[in-house]
């Protein structure tokens, strides 16, 4: 059986950069699948769909024309890299991320990224949902305050407008949203280990992955 890692946690807590060092040093592959309900989002949002509308937006989903490619992130042959990761494509991905159909339309998407020699993938449902039976998986989460100053230096390096206070605000309320929703609700599964990231550095997050993971190869 393919080997996956699940790593699921709030917004901004940092799993995607632990995620993809994480599958780096594995040679795994990797799934960043808030990327796929943000370019359902921006693709919902360039059609001018009614966000309210979850069949119409399942829809978009089913058909949706994405490629990854090395650090790239193509939507329908345009570089959308960095058009995903705006706060308002955030707060729209969490509106849709809620409608049963529009996860029922993403589910096997993603689970076609589990390839030989494994997948480390970030999300929400990962451990729960998409691959209930990955061979570890990880709650990661930091304070609210850490992760708005993350994504601020985030943003900022990527050249785009910020301001931590809104990032707060955004922060607090899409965990709100995503903890409060009825399907595949954002939250540490029974068996997930809990890695709190608030004191701790990159390095550090990725080592504690990195050896939880040795520790089960060794068991
Ligand atoms: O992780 P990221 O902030 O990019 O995700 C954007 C939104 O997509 C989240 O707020 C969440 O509502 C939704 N999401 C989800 N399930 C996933 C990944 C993301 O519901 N596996």
């Amino acid at each position: 059986k393919i080997p996956v890692i699940a790593i699921d946690g709030p917004s901004a807590s940092g799993k995607g950069t632990v995620a993809q060092l994480v599958a780096r040093k594995l040679g795994f592959h990797y799934l960043d699948s808030g990327a796929l309900y943000r370019l359902v989002a921006l693709k919902t949002m360039q059609l001018n769909t009614d966000t309210q509308n979850p069949i119409a937006v399942a829809e978009i989903a089913i058909h949706l024309n994405v490629f990854f490619k090395d650090e790239h992130i193509y939507l329908d042959d345009t570089i959308v890299t960095n058009a995903i990761r705006t706060e308002q494509c955030g707060i729209v991905a969490s509106q849709l991320a809620a409608y049963p159909q529009v996860r029922a339309a993403l589910t096997e998407r993603q689970r076609a990224f589990r390839q030989l020699p494994g997948l480390v993938t970030d999300g929400r449902d990962m451990g729960s949902v998409i691959f209930p039976d990955a061979v570890l998986k990880i709650y990661l989460t930091a304070s609210a305050e850490v992760r708005a100053q993350r994504r601020y230096k985030q943003l900022i390096e990527k050249g785009m407008n910020a301001n931590i206070a809104d990032l707060l605000q955004d922060i607090q309320k899409r965990d709100e949203r995503d903890s409060s929703r009825s399907i595949a609700p954002l939250q540490q599964g029974v068996d997930a280990k809990l890695l709190d990231t608030t004191s701790l550095t990159i390095s550090q997050a990725q080592d504690a992955v990195l050896s939880w993971y040795n520790d089960m190869l060794a068991r």
